[in-house]
């Protein structure tokens, strides 16, 4: 059994939203940070940014070498992406729930992917939103978009 900590005391963490190029083109940046804030985190950085390809590299670090890398690349880097520092409890977790699932078809409804991505196979890359998956990947991200936070 896992150890249940209760919602008073679980730590308050952070986490690396971004809004990728094709949620910023469609209009949907500002229906992210909605859900977002309606769920009860708190936005602690947001920034309009045309990521450079060593930011990216850097960031994808875990998908250096995939066929699918470099297509991801080329798309992050079409357009500007807002990236956003959210901090709440377990919002590591709790964005990642908001998010939906990688394939915006398979996605859930009610998430963000499942509501505004349809996208699979080599376009699944717009799918919308990025969200730190853990605590190690959340506070490598933040220092890599946000040195100075
Ligand atoms: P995430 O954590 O749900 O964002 O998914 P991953 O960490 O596995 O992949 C990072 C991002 O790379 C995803 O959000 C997609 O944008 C993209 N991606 C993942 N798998 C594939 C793939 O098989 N093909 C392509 N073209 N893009 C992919
Ligand atoms: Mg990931």
């Amino acid at each position: 059994m896992t150890t249940q900590t209760t919602p008073e005391t679980a730590p308050i963490e952070r986490t690396l939203v971004l809004v990728k190029p094709d949620g910023v083109r469609r209009g949907l940046a500002g229906e992210v940070l909605r859900r977002v804030e309606a769920k009860g985190y708190t936005l602690v950085g947001v920034e309009l940014v045309n990521a450079k390809e060593d930011l990216l590299a850097r960031h994808y670090a875990e998908h250096v070498g995939k066929d699918f890398y470099q297509p991801l690349v080329d798309f992050m880097m079409s357009g500007p992406i807002l990236a956003v520092v959210v901090e709440g409890q377990r919002v590591i977790e709790g964005f990642r729930s908001l998010a939906g699932a990688t394939d915006g078809t398979l996605a859930s409804p009610g998430t963000i992917r499942g509501d505004f991505a349809r996208s699979w196979g080599s376009k699944v890359m717009q799918n919308i939103v990025h969200g730190s998956d853990s605590p190690e990947s959340a506070a490598r991200e933040i220092a890599l978009w946000f040195p100075g936070l």
